[in-house]
C-alpha cells in the first residue's frame, strides 16, 4: 500500500534525520537507574541494536546527569532526555543528548515567578548551543492549566492542541525549527483526533507519536495499533513509541512492537476492525523508567490486570502508574488509579486520595473500591 506522507520538514536527531519522508523511526526509553551506568548502557546499546531511532534515559538530579555524561561516552545510540518539571536541567543535559524533551504543561510549576516564554527561550538556546533537537511534548495529564479552563471539560483536546501551537509560534520565533512535536493520551481515539487536527494546522510540523500509558502486552499494542493505523495510514506521523509496561530485561519488545506496526501498516495489513472498545474495562499503565522506586510495580500492574478479570464488561479505567513524580497527576482522569512509592501504593477515586497500603495490602483494598463502583453503577 502507497501511504502519501505529510510533507514534514526534516530534523536531525544526533545520526538520524525524521521527517521529509525518511524512514519512520522507532524509539523507546531505558527502565535501568541512569545512576547505574553499565546497566543504562547496556540496555540503551540493546534498544539501538533492536533497531531504536532515539532512546530516552530519564534524569532527575545532577547526579543522574554526572552519570549520563559517561553514558554518553559508551553508547552510539541517540540519546534523548525529558526535563520534567526542572526546565533547568537543559543545561546539564544538552552537552550529552541529542534531543531534549520539554512538556509545556510542566513550565508552569517549577520557578512560578520566570514567565513560560524566558523558560522556553532558555531550553532551545541550550539546543542550539549543543546541537540538539527538541520534543515539544503534550500530554493529556499535564496540560496548561489555563488553557483547559477556557474549554468544556469533556474537551481534553483543543487545549492540547492550543498549547502545543502556542508554543511552536514561539519556537519559530526564535529561528529555531529543528523540533517535533508530540501529542499524547491513553485514549487511542483522543491520540487520533489531537493529531489529526494538529497536521491539518501545522502539517510542517513533524509529529511523534505515541498513546501513553497503554499498558502490558497484549492490551497496549492492540490500543497502539488502533491509533498509528488511522494516523500512519493517512500519512501522519515521523517517529514512534509504543509504551508497553514490561519488566527491564523486555524493554527492546517496544521496538519491535512499534517496527512490526509500521511494516503491517505499510504492507496494508491493517487491522483498524479491531476498535478499542470504550464500553469496558480498560487497565492503563505507565510503561516504566528509571523513576520507579519499586520494581513490584511491573508485578502489581499484572496482578491487577489479573484480579479484576471480573469487571471486564464494565466501563470502569483503572490507571496503574510507577511513581510520585508522573503517578499522581496523570491517575487523575481514571475511576480508579494507583500510583506507586517506594513502600506504598497510593490508591485514589478520581482525584480523591484513598490512602497509601503496602504491596500487600492494595489489591483487595482496590477490589473493595472495585466492587463498590461496581455496585453503584449497577444502581444507576
Ligand atoms: Fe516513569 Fe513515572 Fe512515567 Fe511510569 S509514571 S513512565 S515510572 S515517569
Amino acid at each position: 500500500m502507497t501511504i502519501k506522507r505529510n510533507q514534514t520538514r526534516p530534523v536531525r536527531i544526533g545520526s538520524i534525520i525524521i521527517g521529509d519522508n525518511h524512514p519512520i523511526a522507532v524509539q523507546s526509553m531505558t527502565a535501568t537507574k541512569t545512576q547505574d551506568i553499565d546497566a543504562t548502557v547496556a540496555q540503551a546499546e540493546a534498544l539501538r541494536e533492536r533497531g531504536a531511532g532515539v532512546v530516552r534515559i530519564a534524569v532527575d538530579s545532577d547526579k543522574d546527569a554526572e552519570a549520563l555524561g559517561e553514558i554518553r561516552k559508551q553508547t552510539t545510540a541517540n540519546l534523548a532526555v525529558d526535563l520534567q518539571e526542572n526546565f533547568r536541567l537543559a543545561e546539564k543535559v544538552a552537552p550529552f543528548v541529542d534531543k531534549i524533551r520539554y512538556n509545556p504543561g510542566h513550565l508552569y510549576h517549577h520557578m512560578r515567578d520566570t514567565p513560560w516564554q524566558d523558560k522556553v527561550r532558555f531550553i532551545i538556546q541550550q539546543a542550539t548551543d549543543h546541537d540538539c533537537a527538541i520534543r515539544i511534548g503534550v500530554n493529556c495529564g499535564s496540560v496548561d492549566p489555563a488553557k483547559k479552563e477556557k474549554y468544556a471539560k469533556d474537551d481534553s483536546v483543543t487545549p492540547m492542541i492550543e498549547s502545543a501551537l502556542e508554543h511552536c509560534e514561539l519556537v519559530d520565533s526564535l529561528g529555531f525549527f529543528r523540533y517535533v512535536v508530540s501529542l499524547k493520551d491513553s485514549d487511542p481515539k483522543q491520540v487520533v483526533e489531537v493529531n489529526k487536527r494538529f497536521a491539518q494546522t501545522r502539517p510542517e510540523v513533524p509529529l511523534h507519536l505515541g498513546v501513553t500509558e497503554a499498558g502490558m502486552p497484549p492490551e497496549g499494542i492492540i490500543k497502539t495499533r488502533i491509533a498509528f493505523e488511522q494516523l500512519i495510514g493517512k500519512g501522519i506521523g515521523d517517529t514512534v513509541r509504543v509504551s508497553l509496561t514490561l519488566p527491564n530485561n523486555r524493554k527492546p519488545e517496544e521496538i519491535d512492537a512499534g517496527k512490526s506496526i509500521i511494516d503491517d501498516i505499510h504492507a496494508g495489513r491493517v487491522r483498524s476492525v479491531v476498535v478499542f472498545d470504550d464500553t469496558k474495562l480498560n487497565i492503563i499503565s505507565c510503561p516504566s523508567c528509571s523513576r520507579v522506586e519499586n520494581e513490584a510495580f511491573i508485578e502489581l500492574a499484572a496482578s491487577v490486570k489479573e484480579m479484576t478479570e471480573y469487571a471486564k464488561d464494565y466501563a470502569i479505567t483503572i490507571a496503574v502508574m510507577g511513581c510520585r513524580v508522573n503517578g499522581p497527576g496523570e491517575t487523575d482522569d481514571a475511576d480508579l488509579g494507583l500510583w506507586c512509592g517506594p513502600a506504598k501504593v497510593n490508591l485514589k477515586r478520581r482525584t480523591e486520595p484513598l490512602g497509601a497500603f503496602g504491596y500487600d495490602e492494595i489489591l483487595p483494598k482496590l477490589k473493595e473500591e472495585l466492587d463498590l463502583l461496581i455496585a453503584n453503577k449497577s444502581a444507576t
